[in-house]
């Protein structure tokens, strides 16, 4: 949507925006799970350009962004650009024609000069290969295909997994189920929200006193700019803010829950740092347990650990996250010489600021590898890659030319640059994370503060291209 926009005001017209599904909204359409609402300020987790000054609270529910994002689109006058209920399958460089001939399931084909692909890193659920699953007689589901049909009053609910979305449902399901059992492979470490509604007066003067809205936008994104120093492997503030958390999540133990439950054995911030205020306590209900020895099987009514125990179960909820890794999947792309996407990242993916990798010219990829943040807005990031792209459309056509691709010796260096940043971050130690590969890559997260990548993004850089 965001590239969609400033290409138009860029000039260009002839845009066409391919969605799987039937709306727009992406995360925050497919997420509609009961609790569903983004850890970021919303205030900061909007566009600069269209921003809103009737957020209801500083941490808004899906409903309220997801009707943001559809608000954007329509007063962009984005809709007539987009073709809902297409899914691209194949996306093949032309090297003679130099276009991006884009296959859509069934067939057709869509032809353009420039290709942005923007599937973001977590649109692919993840479930678990675990045996017997598909012996169960009860229901399942993924936190992100949500079963708003299904009522849990009475049941044996499961919830498998314990990231930033099972924190945010599994409150629901302790209210409604018989029975809860997490089954959590490690802990997380999930400290307070500081969440409230907004008062109308504050509504009001965001709506009314110039300026004030953006200063309170420019203060969230400092404030969370600073806590990159978080993410740093040897950190002193780390080391201060985990003393200062520590006895808070003390408390959790002495109420009862095992201390391997509570606090994580590795540094924090190597995952995403959680936040909420009636995880704990839905936790701590006589009717929730926690089961922390590893799934073996599932039975047709029940989950085996590796202990031998089994845990009777009617329903099992999947918090397991998503495919993070192999970034554009399913979708096959062929760049110069038939050059195969896919195998260039068989190691790990890695594009030059996330967007654009050698051998695929005129394409951009949003959101993509090492572009991920632990400690800011991604709505930041999305912003500076579509203003960078959209440098480089501009530039190209000025140039005369008609397609750019980057140098590989361009990508060698800026990849050398992101793997060496990120020995310096808590995100290669001791924890399994989506952010990076079994082997240990950092694919996925930028391992810098947010202002550098604005800085990198400030100009197209032409000159890391090969015209044709
Ligand atoms: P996630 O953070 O990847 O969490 C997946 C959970 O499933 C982890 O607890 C993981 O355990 C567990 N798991 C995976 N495979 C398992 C297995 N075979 N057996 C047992 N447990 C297993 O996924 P998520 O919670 O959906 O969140 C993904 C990302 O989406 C977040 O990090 C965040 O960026 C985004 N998100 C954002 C918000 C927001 O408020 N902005 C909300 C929801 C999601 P381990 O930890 O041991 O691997």
């Amino acid at each position: 949507m965001c590239a969609a926009i400033r290409l138009r005001e860029a000039g260009v017209r002839d845009i066409t925006i391919l969605e799987r599904s039937d709306g727009v909204g992406g995360t925050w359409r497919d997420n509609h799970y009961p609790g569903a609402a983004c850890d970021v300020p919303s205030h900061l987790y909007s566009f600069s350009f269209a921003r809103n000054p009737d957020w209801s609270r500083k941490f808004s529910p899906q409903s309220e962004i997801l009707a943001y994002f559809e608000r954007v689109a329509r007063e962009y006058d984005l809709l007539p650009l987009c073709r809902f209920g297409v899914e691209v399958v194949r996306a093949t460089f032309d090297d003679a024609a130099r276009l991006w001939r884009i296959e859509l399931a069934g067939g057709e084909v869509v032809e353009a000069e420039v290709f942005i692909a923007a599937t973001g890193q977590l649109n692919r659920p993840y479930v678990p290969d675990i045996p017997g699953l598909d012996s169960f007689d009860g229901t399942t589901f993924h936190s992100a295909r949500w079963d708003h049909d299904h009522h849990f009053e009475g049941e044996s609910v499961a919830v498998v997994g314990n990231g930033a979305s099972a924190v945010q449902f599994l409150p629901h399901v302790a209210r409604h189920a018989a029975s809860l059992t997490l089954f959590q492979r490690s802990a997380n470490w999930i400290l307070p929200k500081p969440d409230r509604e907004f008062r109308p007066w504050e509504r009001f003067a965001f709506r009314h006193v110039p300026g004030l809205e953006r200063a309170y936008r420019f203060s969230i994104w400092a404030r969370f700019e600073s806590r990159f120093s978080l993410m740093r492997r040897r950190s002193l503030f780390r080391k201060l803010f985990t003393a200062l958390v520590t006895p808070g999540l003390q408390k959790l133990v002495n109420a009862g829950l095992p201390r391997e439950v509570v606090i994580p054995d590795y540094p924090m911030g190597c995952k995403r740092v959680l936040i909420s205020n009636d995880y704990w306590p839905a936790l701590l209900k006589p009717t929730s347990k926690v089961v922390t020895t590893p799934i073996a099987r599932v039975h047709p009514n029940a989950v085996e650990t590796a202990d031998g125990v089994l845990h009777p179960v009617d329903t099992i909820v999947f918090g397991t996250g998503f495919q993070t890794t192999k970034f554009l999947t399913p979708i096959e792309v062929r760049g110069t010489e038939g050059r195969d996407l896919h195998e260039e990242w068989a190691k790990g993916a890695s594009a030059h600021l996330g967007m654009a990798v050698p051998g695929f010219p005129n394409c951009f990829i949003l959101y993509g590898p090492n572009t991920n943040l632990g400690h800011n807005s991604i709505i930041f990031m999305t912003e500076r890659q579509v203003e960078y792209l959209v440098e480089c459309v501009v530039d190209l056509w000025r140039s005369g030319a008609r397609s750019m691709d980057l140098k590989p010796e361009v990508m060698r260096a800026s990849d050398r640059e992101v793997q060496r940043l990120a020995e310096d971050t808590v995100w290669v130690t001791n924890c399994h994370s989506w952010y990076k590969t079994d082997e240990g890559r950092l694919t996925n997260n930028w391992p810098d503060h947010t202002y550098e990548y604005w800085r990198a993004t400030l100009r197209s850089g032409i000159e890391d291209y090969e015209l044709a």
